[in-house]
């Protein structure tokens, strides 16, 4: 596979970054991953907004504009022959030639990695047939969410929950309240109205959470964006999760309870057809 490191295209075994970069000693960088379906980028223009946000909200200086992101995008695209898969983009603050809790000084250049993950068939993954099991468990992550950071320790030990209590995933809960999944925006739905939590500080502004109440609203769909409790979402009539890596998925149970008739249920079905069907032709 060939990646891109710092403004380079080399084959993996040879991109390298510093022992001191921020990223690897203090999580201090972010990212963001874009989907692949059929070669093309699937809403690129999201993605680069949502790192651009990110970046300043943590003053790490943009390295390069995003015409320049998409080139490399594309680039690894074609040289990796990816028809359907993953492209993971980080940026940290750099690597300063010394451990220290304070920002480097201006002169420190971003370090900018990317890669891709080929995965054949990604938008029929068997998953979005059947359902997903979620457990819930505390949401303790830090205050700004809203950041898409590198700090994912706590959203990997919660897969790890769910997988030891024989789950997908988990939805994480704050005050009572369902934030999101461990890597996805979280919804439900009661008759027609699909009901998902509001922004804020407290979730990450998905991507595809966007282009999904925005199609749903086009289809005359109800959206209520609100949070919402587990046993609201047991008593539900679906519940589904997105992101760029799974589109719509549905979830048909939690903590055990089915949803629903513990089968995928018309609307998160219909929203990830739409979904699917819309971003391939706005794909770049
Ligand atoms: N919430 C969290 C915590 C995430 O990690 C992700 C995936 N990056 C999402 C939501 C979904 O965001 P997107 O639709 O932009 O992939």
């Amino acid at each position: 596979r060939t990646v891109y490191v710092n403004g380079e295209y080399l084959p993996e075994t040879e991109a390298k970054v510093s022992i001191f970069d921020r990223g690897f000693l203090m999580a201090d960088g972010v990212y963001e991953v874009t989907s692949v379906l059929g070669g093309k980028l699937i809403d690129f223009e999201g993605h680069s907004k949502r790192l651009e946000r990110s970046l300043s909200e943590l003053q790490i200086r943009k390295p390069m504009e995003n015409e320049a992101l998409l080139e490399i995008h594309r680039e690894l695209v074609a040289r990796n022959g990816i028809e359907d898969g993953l492209i993971y983009m980080q940026i940290t603050r750099g690597a300063p030639g010394d451990r220290d809790f304070a920002f480097p000084s201006d002169e420190t250049e971003p370090t900018v990695v990317l890669f891709t993950q080929s995965k054949p068939g990604l938008a029929d993954s068997p998953a979005a047939k059947t359902g997903i099991k979620v457990i819930s468990i505390p949401d303790i992550r830090w205050g700004r969410r809203d950041i898409k950071t590198v700090q994912l320790l706590y959203p990997s030990m919660g897969k790890m929950m769910a997988k030891a209590a024989g789950a997908d995933d988990a939805w994480m809960v704050e005050e009572g309240a369902v934030t999101e999944g461990t890597s996805n925006n979280a919804y439900i739905v009661k008759g027609s109205t699909i009901i998902t939590r509001q922004l804020g500080k407290e979730i990450l502004h998905g991507i595809t959470r966007a282009a999904v109440l925005r199609f749903a609203r086009e289809a005359q769909m109800k959206v209520e964006e609100r949070a919402f409790t587990i046993e609201e979402a047991q008593a539900a009539d679906e519940a589904f999760v997105t992101s760029a890596s799974t589109f719509v998925m549905p979830v048909v149970e939690i903590d055990g309870a089915s949803v629903g008739q513990g089968t995928p249920g018309p609307v998160a079905t219909r929203l990830r057809e739409i979904y699917l069907e819309e971003s391939r032709k706005a794909g770049l």
